[in-house]
């Protein structure tokens, strides 16, 4: 469904610069495609919302892609990718280019078009949308294929070639790439209904055909490289996997020879076992590593590297905005230059820059010191290409010396060092910052001070933010309207929502949040050590996009954050108004991470900045203080062996923040997920007193899981209804699953709350459901 647009004057320019020195060979591994200021995503959303054509939308894309490969082409970058660029998604494209559309679309054969595409991707008026799931362990969700054993794989979406056609009547030569056969296998998962036990890879030998199809056009087509992403060799696997990479590519190895064939890896180094499989591969010509993420690789490569075969060195961070380093980078590839030889290097990216910002040139607010420390996609591929000379002898002095330079300033600017709190976060070595009253004790102190009833009932947090709200906080950040405005605004909203809340007969209130965006982006702008970008949007899924605040030096709090709006709220009602913040560990997972000491130091001095807030909120007066570690899961490194080490520190910080606190304050947390089983025990070892969690599917499993957990006696919230949806439950549905609770869990430890904010609904949704709410509670309490 692409089609081609010919762009003339773009064509010449992209002619002449033949006279540009080509590098000896440099590779991106792919490339943003949500455009420098979103315009994929304003072109999907108005075709989405009816308001423009397919050709509207396709005319944006191919825009987009033609600059993207122009950009590359002067550059001097050797080997440029195709099929990179999405309309939603690289493993919906995969699977619509093999025809695996579950029936429940309707799709009949033929050409995919944007209708059949999309309705997989977000649903239609009749069907469910498929499931999303995390991009290994960025911030990206791909779109998982369902699978069966009587699955039928047709070719039936020629993206891949179309792209490489028009990259090529635009005078680029480029790289098509492909998630390879293995790894689209081990993403998708078993269709409904299909036995557990079925193996995902006993369907390899019926979509191979079609990969043979696809490798097939793009030879004829002109291509000379095809790169195969196989990025799930990074992860855990068994020997029975590793065979099939083994099998897939000797059975593609007659119908790819003719062309060189690159296996692209990334997010982590290859284990040792599977780098012998990958290695050993027939038919291919170079493999691509991660170097960035993956500390072990230069060891294996040094330790055995088959002869004749290119490398594909990535060298230039695809997950981070940092600037490369580049005198570092030229160390580590003369050094591997040494092992494979000066003919077969390839500087490369670590991974495809989609998880990174794209165009530094487009930030107008950062100032020239932070920007001389940073690099997006675009500087990104200066930097890759830059390397690619300086290795064959073409090196550019002035680039590189204005480079160390920032390297530098970064290292020795006073923007970055704070030696107290590095000398603070040196100190919590050692300790476990642990609270020393055991919960069960904490709990009962803190009920003398409250008195809640039974089943207490609350929220996660934010009320609705209304169109008002929003203007509000926009007129005053422009500077619109004075702060006096803006704050009596604020207090007027607070004041809304307890009065609400108190006639709903809410237990533990919540200001509501209305003077928050974003709960790290609120955090991030009174915290020292953080920029924010105003064009550094990533994408996340399909159009979605977040734009994550850089962290580039020490971490403090200047001064407290949150206390003048929750004492307000506290001084609006005799109820325990809940202080809300967010925790250490989500403020880092949802941040770029400075590069120059390792995430748990960073995480560690944010816990202190959060720990400080804490004891003045408490000195305040606030009782319950809710700290937010919606994005602890999210952090998980992606083998099992280093599971632990993430989870000891990331919980470690989380306690850091309340260790200090008097028995009689309660500390709440909430965290955005359900999948618990693998981790309970480090939620447990956050030793908060309640818990409240995502539940919208009633998962008894879970609950299960949290009865073994929670014998130590915590507050347990599993939300009682599913925010993410307009629908409004009723009280007997409510009622029904607070009592399927109550057959797993004791009355005496049971929460009653929604299962997030209610910031994204509307209020004639919000109030009918938490009147529900509260009288399910109610009717509940009657019967104990
Ligand atoms: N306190 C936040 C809110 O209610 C929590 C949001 C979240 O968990 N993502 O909006
Ligand atoms: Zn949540």
């Amino acid at each position: 469904f692409s089609s081609i647009h010919h762009l003339p004057s773009l064509r010449l320019s992209i002619r002449s610069t033949s006279t540009v020195v080509r590098a000896m060979a440099s590779h991106i591994v792919g490339y943003p495609r949500i455009g420098p200021k979103r315009e994929l995503k304003f072109a999907l959303e108005s075709f989405w919302d009816g308001k423009s054509s397919a050709d509207d939308l396709q005319k944006v894309a191919a825009d987009l892609r033609s600059s993207i490969w122009k950009q590359m082409a002067e550059a001097g970058i050797k080997f440029i990718p195709s099929n990179t660029f999405s309309y939603y998604d690289q493993v919906l494209d995969t699977a619509t280019m093999l025809g695996a559309v579950p029936s429940r679309y309707g799709w009949n054969g033929g050409e995919i078009g944007f209708d059949i595409y999309f309705s997989m991707a977000r649903g239609n008026a009749s069907v469910p949308a498929m499931e999303m799931t995390k991009w290994f362990d960025t911030n990206y969700h791909y779109i998982v294929p369902e699978l069966s054993p009587e699955d039928k794989f047709t070719y039936a979406s020629h993206k891949a070639v179309n792209e490489f056609k028009e990259a090529k009547a635009l005078g680029v030569e480029t790289v098509p790439v492909l998630v390879g056969p293995v790894s689209f296998l081990l993403l998708s998962k078993p269709a409904k209904g299909v036995e557990k036990s079925f193996s995902l890879l006993s369907l390899i030998d019926k979509i191979l055909p079609v990969y043979k199809e696809v490798v097939s056009e793009l030879k004829a087509a002109g291509a000379t490289w095809i790169q195969f992403d196989e990025p799930t060799l990074v992860k855990d696997l068994d020997a029975h996997h590793l065979q099939a990479f083994t099998q897939a590519y000797s059975e593609l190895e007659s119908t790819l020879s003719g062309l060189n064939v690159l296996i692209e890896t990334y997010f982590a180094d290859v284990p040792a076992e599977a780098y012998k499989t990958l290695t050993s591969l027939k038919g291919v010509s170079g493999y691509g590593f991660d170097l960035v993420r993956g500390t072990q690789t230069v060891d294996l490569i040094k330790g055995g590297f088959p002869s004749g075969k290119y490398l594909f060195a990535g060298v230039v961070d695809g997950r981070n905005i940092w600037s490369n380093d580049l005198q570092a980078s030229i160390t580590t590839l003369e050094a591997l230059e040494n092992v494979v030889g000066k003919e077969k290097i390839v500087v490369s990216t670590s991974c495809s820059l989609l998880h990174t910002a794209v165009d530094l040139v487009n930030e107008t607010k950062l100032d020239d010191e932070i920007k001389s420390w940073l690099a997006f996609a675009a500087q990104k591929v200066v930097e890759v290409n830059a390397l690619a000379k300086a290795l064959s002898g073409h090196k550019d002095e002035a680039y590189f010396s204005s480079n160390a330079a920032a390297q530098a300033s970064r290292k020795s600017s006073p923007r970055v060092t704070n030696e107290a709190v590095q000398k603070a976060a040196a100190a919590l070595k050692g300790s476990d910052h642990r609270r020393s009253t055991n919960v069960s004790a904490r709990l009962d102190a803190q009920q003398k001070k409250l008195n809640l009833p039974m089943l207490p009932t609350t929220t996660i947090g934010s009320f609705p933010q209304t169109m008002d709200l929003r203007r509000v906080r926009r007129e005053f950040k422009a500077k619109k309207i004075s702060e006096e405005d803006y704050v009596s605004s604020i207090k007027e909203e607070i004041n809304k929502v307890v009065q609400l809340q108190e006639e709903l007969d809410i237990d533990v209130l919540v200001h509501g949040e209305p003077e928050r965006n974003d709960m790290v982006e609120y955090f991030g702008e009174q915290l020292s050590g953080f920029a924010f970008t105003v064009n550094g949007w990533v994408q996340s899924y399909g159009s979605r996009c977040v734009k994550p605040p850089i962290i580039y030096g020490d971490v403090s709090r200047p001064k407290p954050m949150t206390v003048f709006w929750s004492t307000m709220a506290q001084s609006m009602t005799k109820r325990p108004m809940k202080g809300m913040l967010t925790g250490p560990v989500t403020i880092l997972n949802w941040s770029f991470v400075r590069n120059d000491q390792p995430r748990f130091e960073t995480c560690y001095q944010i816990a202190l900045a959060i720990k400080d807030e804490v004891e003045d909120l408490e000195k305040a007066g606030i009782t319950v203080i809710q700290i937010d570690e919606a994005a602890l899961r999210e952090g998980l490194p992606l083998r099992k062996s280093e599971e632990n080490f993430y989870l000891n520190w990331a919980v470690h910080s989380f306690r850091i923040t309340n260790c200090g606190v008097q028995d009689t304050t309660q500390i709440h947390t909430h965290m955005c997920y359900s999948n618990f089983n693998d981790i309970i025990h480090s939620i447990i070892d956050m030793d908060a007193d309640v818990i409240t969690i995502e539940n919208s599917r009633s998962d008894e499993k879970l609950l299960s899981v949290f009865r073994e957990g929670v014998k130590y006696g915590a507050g347990i919230g599993p939300g009682v209804y599913d925010i993410h949806s307009p629908r409004i439950p009723s009280t007997e549905e409510i009622a029904d699953r607070i009592n399927k609770m109550l057959a797993v869990l004791e009355s005496n430890i049971l929460w009653v709350n929604p299962d997030c904010g209610l910031k994204t609904r509307k209020y004639t949704e919000v109030k009918p459901a938490l009147l529900n709410m509260v009288a399910a509670a109610k009717l509940l309490r009657s019967q104990l």
